[in-house]
């Protein structure tokens, strides 16, 4: 997998020849400050500016002397993903389109409730995983984001929403869901340095708790999700069947459903304080029958484990149509009675395409029209 992310690793130094600090551990930022002549402790400080203030430019770092204020401005930045467009659905849902240095764009979404805010953050450009029955598989994968463009997508929410310095209490963005575009277990190395910057307790220092990390099922990335990173995870399931599942979410001729729910028994800390999340789109006549509510409780009767169905949002061409409202009801009406928690997540920011399945960015059109260039030049 690391041989995956190096392989779509974005270039380190932008065009103008600096690099930017955002996505540095610690360590590499300390490394970075010794090598520029100044004391350990300046590493920690600077840190404190970038994740904790919010600062972008170094000359607002009062704590910092004015010298290595001008020696970092001269080989550094505090690097921001460009907005291309920014977005305000009529139920207070925001979706950002970002442009990234190479030109590559991903989305991110903010959803605003009552008791909390979670931000959707997306782990590549595009997917691999060809799901049918979502928009950004149907756009090849063009890299995997880097760990500055993931964490990027979060100090770049925080600057919208007015959140620096980091708040302790009442915050806006309290949590994040890595279910933007891409499958994040394919990028495991990049998510998880992403994962423990926006952890650190002296910067954004959000708890792992309110970290929910979505797959598809990547089996073998799993156990190494919840050692390392001890966060959430949902796991988007959407059939009770191999074969139906094999059609809908195409991973699953690789890891199969028994596979995965095995991983899911084994996800290190998983108890009953903390479900598994278990995602379930609701697809007419393809997984929405009574009979498939009963294999669903079946399957995951020794499972902690919390259900959300999630009605299909359409998308320009999709092949599916969503479930009649009754029928969603009746199903989650069926997996109640069988002791499960399944709320119908309520679809949010529909009229600006950013519910979950919607997002696609054009990176993948501008290479096909490229393709298409090609041979009438
Ligand atoms: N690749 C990861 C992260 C994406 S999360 C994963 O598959 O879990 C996005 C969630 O939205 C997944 O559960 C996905 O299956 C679901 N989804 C995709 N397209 C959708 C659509 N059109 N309508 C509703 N949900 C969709």
């Amino acid at each position: 997998m690391s041989a995956h992310a190096h392989a779509f690793a974005p270039p380190a130094a932008g065009p103008d020849g600096l690099t930017d600090l955002v996505g540095l551990s610690l360590a590499e930022l300390t490394e970075a400050v010794l090598a520029l002549g100044e004391p350990r402790f300046r590493a920690t400080q600077l840190w404190h500016w970038i994740y904790h203030r919010g600062a972008t430019d170094f000359a607002a770092m009062t704590t910092l002397s004015k010298g290595f204020r001008a020696k970092l401005a001269e080989r550094f930045l505090v690097g921001r993903p460009q907005v291309s467009t920014h977005q305000l659905s009529s139920d207070g849902t925001r979706k950002w389109l970002l442009r990234f240095a190479d030109g590559n764009e991903a989305e991110c979404v903010f959803i605003p409730e009552e008791d909390r805010g979670t931000l959707c953050v997306s782990s590549q450009v595009g997917c691999t995983l060809t799901c049918r029955f979502c928009h950004t598989g149907t756009q090849r994968l063009v890299r995997n984001l880097s760990p500055a463009e993931i964490v990027g997508q979060i100090l770049l929410a925080r600057d919208t929403l007015g959140e620096w310095p980091s708040p302790k209490e009442g915050r806006l963005l309290t949590n994040i869901v890595m279910m933007g575009m891409g499958e994040p277990l394919y990028n495991y190395e990049n998510v998880a340095a992403a994962l423990r910057l926006v952890t650190d307790p002296n910067g954004i220092s959000l708890s792992k708790r309110r970290i929910t990390l979505s797959t598809a099922g990547v089996v073998p990335a799993m156990r190494r999700c919840g050692e390392e990173l001890g966060v959430n995870l949902a796991v988007s399931l959407h059939a009770t069947n191999d074969a139906v599942r094999d059609e809908i979410v195409p991973l699953n001729r690789k890891y199969p459903i028994a596979e995965l729910l095995q991983a899911c028994r084994d996800y290190p800390g998983v108890h009953n304080a903390r479900r598994i999340t278990f995602e379930y789109v609701m697809l007419k006549d393809v997984n929405d029958s009574d009979a498939e509510a009963h294999a669903l409780a079946d399957l995951l009767a020794d499972i902690p484990a919390k259900i959300n169905l999630i009605p299909f949002n359409p998308w320009p061409g999709s092949p599916y149509l969503c479930s009649e409202p009754e029928r969603i009801e009746r199903f989650s009406d069926i997996l109640f009675e069988r002791g499960f928690s399944a709320p119908v997540r309520r679809p949010r920011g529909r009229d600006i395409q950013a519910a979950c399945g919607q997002l696609k960015s054009a990176s993948e059109r501008k290479r096909k029209s490229e393709r298409e260039a090609a041979p009438a030049a």
